[in-house]
């Protein structure tokens, strides 16, 4: 596997690309911004160059509120990569936001604000829950949004 998509611990780095930069220079700062046509007004997840909607190249960049509703999840158990392994098993959400409910997010629900995967145990984790953002900082370069129940 690619040394700069892994840390020394084995957790995976998100991959940035051109679009995307903004977001996770956003999370550095914990703020969840969410890319936004500035034409049109329509957010839009993940970050890409043009609007679905209207097609426009220009966007802004909008920060969310930083609640939303469990969409979908799953319960990762072994196999898996070592590091995960060992904090399995652990919940990834699907958090549809209070924003617009069709920008969806994958992340995981921790027990508090900088509490490791798998720090929630699987049975509170419910579709039509109430959440709210939280960062965590993976190193220099990444904080991940992640999720605690409001
Ligand atoms: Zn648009």
């Amino acid at each position: 596997m690619n040394d700069q998509l892994i840390t020394q611990d084995g957790w995976l780095l998100p991959v940035v690309s051109e679009d995307s930069v903004a977001f996770w220079e956003g999370t550095r700062a914990h703020k969840l911004l969410i890319q936004t046509c500035a034409n049109c007004e329509a957010m839009r997840f993940p970050p890409r160059p043009m609007c679905p909607k209207c097609r426009s190249l220009d966007c802004k960049w909008v920060e969310s509120c930083g609640t939303g509703t469990i969409w979908s999840f799953v319960i990762a158990h072994p196999p898996l990569l070592d590091a995960y392994a060992k904090v399995s098993p652990y919940n990834v959400i699907v958090v549809a936001l209070d924003d617009d409910r069709l920008i969806r997010l994958v992340g995981n629900l921790v027990d508090s604000p900088g509490a490791t995967l798998g720090s929630l145990s699987p049975g509170k984790v419910e579709i039509g829950a109430r959440v709210k953002v939280s960062f965590d900082r993976l190193n220099d370069e990444f904080t991940l949004p992640r999720w605690t129940l409001i």
